[in-house]
């Protein structure tokens, strides 16, 4: 009889614990930026903001958001959220980034 291995949960686990779980090398220079904040500033729907998991884009008091590169996972998400294609978005420098512990 062969014993079924128990799938992981992570239901209860809040942003942080989960961020724990994620290593980043920083490697000084954010991969992040936007291409023009006018057009940030006029931005109605804040996309970069709305569908990064890690909070990485928090919106600014004059429209531009601010970003904390440091937390991001590199999914990619924000980049492709953004409807004006006003995001910046390389891969971190020299071999930094993101590296997941649990793969
Ligand atoms: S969705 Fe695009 S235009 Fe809007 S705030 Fe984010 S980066 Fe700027
Ligand atoms: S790549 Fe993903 S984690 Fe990084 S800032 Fe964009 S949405 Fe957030």
């Amino acid at each position: 009889m062969s014993t079924q291995p128990t799938t992981p949960t992570i239901d209860n686990d809040s942003l942080e614990d989960r961020l724990y779980t994620v290593k980043y090398d920083d490697p000084g220079d954010s991969h992040l930026d936007v291409k023009v904040p006018e057009i940030c500033a006029d931005c109605e729907t804040n996309d970069c903001v709305r569908v990064c998991p890690a909070e990485v884009w928090r919106e600014g008091e004059d429209g531009v958001p601010r970003i904390a590169y440091e937390n991001c996972l590199e999914c990619s998400s924000c980049r492709f959220a953004c409807e004006y294609d006003n995001v910046v978005w390389e891969y971190p420098e020299r071999g930094g980034g993101v590296t997941f512990k649990r793969g």
